[in-house]
């Protein structure tokens, strides 16, 4: 099987040197291996993506160097490459999970959420969803979020080709998570497993915050019947304070540096040492 990796960027603010080096990662392992990149837009976010964005972003990104085989702009066999376009793929994989019988409505707010909770939660992850919707079912007509059911106290394991072995327990280190949204929207996990099967993705390369999600998602992909890819996960970079990058760092925005005079060839080059 020919490795097939994947861009998946969200255009929800400008892309900054941290995305630049996880790609640039993701990329060069797809080289290595004379495979296929693929651009995926993961636009499912309606409030925060902004037509703005999309465009900066293939600006950018074709600016840093960036070469992808699929993807919105240039087609291929998996397309649409949009996420946005996709809703029809992931209503299928959503009524797979509620036949299987692993999910259930949720009422709460993040408000409720919060309130039901023992103790703060110390970790940047989400809070563990306390499980107060498992055994109950609300009205008809309830605009009702989609979770699933955790095994609680299994131990999910997998090795990362870039971390080696990992374990997560669930009930511990994640709760029952959204797969549907209330607005009527797939979650990022639902999306990013039923995209990442469809479009045969041999190898995801990501950032380390995600590695709770990979957990998450290879219990979604185990109850589907379907084979993981395998995971890369980048240390994630930080600012001299030693703060993560985020979108808000504009400073560090691919579009800044370019501002500046920035030269893509030092950056690519100063990313790989
Ligand atoms: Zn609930």
């Amino acid at each position: 099987m020919s490795y097939r990796g994947r861009l998946a960027p969200s255009p929800t603010g400008y892309l900054h040197l941290g995305h630049a080096r996880t790609f640039f990662i993701a990329q060069q392992r797809a080289r290595a291996a004379t495979g296929t990149l693929i651009l995926r837009n993961e636009d499912l976010d309606r409030a925060r993506c902004k037509p703005e964005f999309v465009s900066a972003m293939f600006e950018d990104l074709k600016w840093f160097g960036f070469e992808w085989q699929e993807g919105p702009d240039v087609g291929g066999p998996h397309a649409p490459y949009n996420q946005s376009e996709r809703l029809a793929i992931y209503r299928k994989t959503f009524e797979q999970l509620r036949r299987e019988g692993v999910i259930y409505p949720c009422v709460c707010s993040r408000k409720d959420i919060q309130q039901a909770l023992q103790a703060p939660h110390a970790s940047d992850d989400e809070p563990i969803y306390p499980g107060t919707c498992r055994n109950r079912s609300p009205e008809a007509g309830t605009r009702a979020s989609w979770r699933f059911r955790v095994p609680d106290g299994e131990a999910i394991s997998f090795t990362d080709t870039a971390r080696g072995p990992q374990t997560f327990v669930a009930g511990k280190d994640f709760g029952d998570f959204v797969v549907w949204r209330h607005d009527d929207f797939p979650s990022y996990q639902l999306a990013v497993v039923a995209d990442d099967n469809a479009m045969r993705i041999t190898e995801v390369v990501r950032g380390a915050d995600l590695l709770l999600s990979t957990a998450r998602q290879l219990l979604l992909y185990r109850t589907l019947g379907l084979t993981p890819p395998a995971f890369h996960h980048c240390d994630l970079m930080t600012d001299e304070s030693g703060a993560r990058l985020a979108k808000r760092h504009d400073a560090l925005s691919l579009r800044a540096l370019r501002r500046r005079g920035a030269d893509p060839a030092q950056l690519r080059v100063s990313l790989s040492t």
